[in-house]
Order: C-alpha cells, then structure tokens, then sequence
C-alpha cells in the first residue's frame, strides 16, 4: 500500500510525462471520452493546446456513436473504439475514410485501446468495466489519471500495486481526492491527522426516509451543483458516491478508515480538506467544475491555465457544514463497514451496488432499496478471503452481482 506513497514522493519532484520534453508533443489516451469526465478532459485538451501539444491515441466509448466519432477526428484520433460490440458497423461508417482505426467490444477492443503507448491515460469509463482496461495500461506503465474511481474500490492494493510495479503513478481526479493530493504535504505525512471528505449531500439532503421512499431515477439524477454521468449523480443522491469515495481514499492515500471523516458541505466549494497534528487544516477551494481537477491530473505538479469560473468569494458569503446523517444515507455505514471488514468487501460493495443501482433505474427498486441490497450482499459474502490476484476480485465482483440479482429478485 505504501508503494504510492513512495512512488508519489520521489515524483512529486519530477515532472509529469505530460510535461517534461519541452518541445514534444504528449500521448494520451482517453478511456470513456464520450462520458460527463470525458468530454471534460478534451475540453482541457483543447484549452492546453490541443493537437499542437498532445497526440491523442486512443478514444474509447459505448453507444453514443456520433460523439465518438466527432471526437476522435476533431483531436486527430489514431484509434476509436466503442464497447459496444454491436456498435462496430456504425462507427467504422461513420469514421470511414478518416483514416482512423475502429475496434469494439470488451474485452479486445478496450484492451487494444489501453494498449496504445500513450504515457498518460484518463480513466473515465464508468463502473467495474473500466478496471481491466485501466490495468492494462497501467501493466505497460502509462501513467493513470484515475477519475473510475471503482478501479480503487474493487482492487484496492493490487491496483496501487500493479501501477507502482509497472513504473507510472496514480493521479487522482475525482475532486475530492484532487484536492487532497493538492494540499498533503508529502514531506509531513506524519503529521496527517484526518482527512475530511466534502459531500454536497445531494438533492434529497434535507429530506426524510419517508420522502426518499418513492423517488423516481429522473429526480435524483438532478444534482443541486455538479453536472455529471447518471450513476455519480444517483450515487451523490444516495451518498454511494461518497461510500465509494471513501474506500478511495484509504486506498490513495493509505490512512486508517478512523482517520476518514466525511462533512456535508452543500456549496461544493471546498472540496475537501487534511488535518494536521498541530491543529491546522489545508483545504482546497474552486467552483464546481471537474476541469480544474482534470487539468491537475494532466499537467501535474506544474497548474495550467484553465477557463473555469473563479471564486467570488463576496457573491459566495458563506460556506456551510453538517454532519451526515447515517441513519438517513446507510450508505455511509455500508463503507465503514466495508473498510472495517477489508479484503473483498470494497469490491463486494461496489458490484453490487452497481447491480442496484441499474434495477433502481429500470423502477425495479426502489432508492432506499439499493442499501438495503448492497448489505444483504456485502453480509452474504463476509467470509470471502482477500484477494491474492485480480482475478480474485473479478470472482469476487461477478458472484455480488448474481447475488445482487437474486436479492433484487426475491424483493
Ligand atoms: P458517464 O456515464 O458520463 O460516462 C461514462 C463513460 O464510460 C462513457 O464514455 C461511456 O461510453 C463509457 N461506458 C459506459 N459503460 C461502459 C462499459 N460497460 N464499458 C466501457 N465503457 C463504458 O460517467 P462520468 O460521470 O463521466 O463518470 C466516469 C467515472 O468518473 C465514474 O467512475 C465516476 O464515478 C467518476 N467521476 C465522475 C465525475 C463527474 O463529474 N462526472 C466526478 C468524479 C468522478
Ligand atoms: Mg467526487
């Protein structure tokens, strides 16, 4: 678990890939491009500099098609690839003559994707679908910009592992983390007392378990201040995001699950904060918008110069706090659980959790449902032994999603 630690040490001096060689144009690779964090990171792209500085390998997507294809030859894609195998014909069509390459489908054309020599690759696919792909290019050692945070919840130390093995490092850009990574200082880490992760507390935040009841997709997707993918935005809703986030954290940044606080911060405007022994606390600020994080995570440790809305700190007036409330969002409990347990159980939480959600969507559940699913599970599976090798964690991932299903069934 250490070894990110020691891998982000020593690179904290060094320069990112992306920006070192001055003069030289920088390969990256976007997995998930078409997604909330996707078209975020091109935007990035285009405002760092675009096709005069970076090489853009690879773009991979699912349905949307006609994005995909836009994309991959407005930044001068060498490779496209849709996971969705049925897809294949439509985006060879409509990237014909382009000179582009095309493959489909998990797994071959998302391998091929990661294995493209891009030194820098986003991780935005959204889910456990994103964690074979993202292994693949941290094995060949690309440096990972991890915004699929479920890599980090399913895999854990293997994944940390197999990223510092292979030489590349593990930058975080889901904003919470971003914003650790920013204001940690390596050289006083032990002086770290706590992190504390921010929760806007999403749109039901002030709301009873007798409200939530008959919630449709349609209303917790309505986030109060980020626009993201729909199963973040659920996942913010029903603080499994946060759940999620914080077995992210434990992973990154190799605290003690005690040392993890999480404080309902409805603003989104710090976006989260280390506290040091001598009592004081580092925090990160920034409008809501994932751009800035994202453009961290590609030009780190130099900051870039974005066009995102800044601070007005007058307009703003006041930043406010909660506590959560766990009885309301279990969620939160479920991931205290999962990091008291260990071994399997992030994963475990997380497959099913997914397997939730998607039946929440259908309206074959109902939103207080999902928790009470992912405990069944997570109580089904605790004598599941820790994972050795990741194929442990994909056992461990496809069994909590039968289990899921069967659970979802019997309701
Ligand atoms: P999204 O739904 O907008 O996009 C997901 C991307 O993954 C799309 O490109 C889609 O085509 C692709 N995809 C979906 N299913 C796939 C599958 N089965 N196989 C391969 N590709 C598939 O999601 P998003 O909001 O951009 O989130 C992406 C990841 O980033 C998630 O892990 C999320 O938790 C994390 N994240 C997102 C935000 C945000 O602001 N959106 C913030 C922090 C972290
Ligand atoms: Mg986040």
């Amino acid at each position: 678990m250490a070894i990110l630690y020691r891998a982000m040490d020593k690179e904290k001096k060094r320069e990112n890939a992306m920006t070192s060689g001055a003069g030289r144009k920088h390969r990256l690779s976007i997995l998930g491009s078409t997604g909330s964090i996707g078209t975020n990171t091109l935007d990035v792209i285009r405002q760092l500099g675009g096709r005069d500085r970076f090489d853009v390998l690879a773009l991979t997507g699912s349905s949307n098609i006609t994005l995909l294809a836009e994309q991959a030859v407005a930044c001068g894609a060498k490779l496209a690839v849709t996971a969705d195998a049925g897809q294949y014909a439509a985006l060879k069509d409509a990237l014909a003559g382009s000179g582009i390459a095309v493959a489909a489908g998990p797994p071959s054309g998302l391998l091929e994707a990661a294995a493209m020599d891009a030194e820098w690759v986003m991780a935005a696919i959204v889910g456990t679908a994103g964690l074979a792909p993202t292994l693949a290019a941290a094995r060949r050692g690309a440096d990972i910009a991890l915004a699929n945070k479920e890599c980090l919840v399913s895999a854990g130390a293997l994944f940390v592992e197999t990223i510092g093995k292979a030489g590349g490092r593990l930058i975080p850009v889901d904003s919470e983390h971003s914003a650790i990574f920013q204001v940690l200082e390596e050289d006083q880490r032990h002086a770290v007392e706590r992190i504390v992760l921010t929760a806007s507390g999403g749109p039901f935040r002030t709301w009873t378990r007798e409200q939530m009841a008959d919630v449709t997709a349609e209303k917790a997707r309505a986030h109060p201040n980020w626009s993201m993918g729909l199963k973040i935005s659920i996942g913010s809703a029903s603080m499994f995001n946060k759940a999620l986030e914080m077995i992210e954290a434990k992973h990154l940044f190799n605290v003690r699950p005690e040392q993890i606080e999480v404080i309902v911060h409805p603003q989104s405007i710090i976006h989260s904060m280390v506290g040091y022994t001598d009592g004081s606390v580092l925090a990160q600020l920034g409008c809501p918008d994932m751009r800035t994080a994202i453009g961290y995570a590609l030009t780190y440790p130099l900051r870039s110069t974005l066009g995102v809305d800044r601070l007005d700190f007058a307009r703003l007036a006041r930043l406010d706090f909660e506590a959560p409330d766990e009885e309301r969002f279990p969620a939160l409990r479920l991931a205290r659980l999962a990091l008291e347990r260990d071994g399997l159980q992030g994963a475990i939480m997380n497959a099913a959790e997914e397997t939730a959600f998607h039946a929440f969507v259908a309206s074959r559940i109902g939103f207080l449902d999902m928790a009470e699913v992912v405990e069944t599970v997570m109580d089904r599976m605790v004598d599941v032994a820790a994972a050795t090798v990741i194929d442990d964690v994909f056992a461990a991932d496809a069994e909590a999603r039968v289990r899921a299903a069967e659970v979802i069934a019997a309701r």
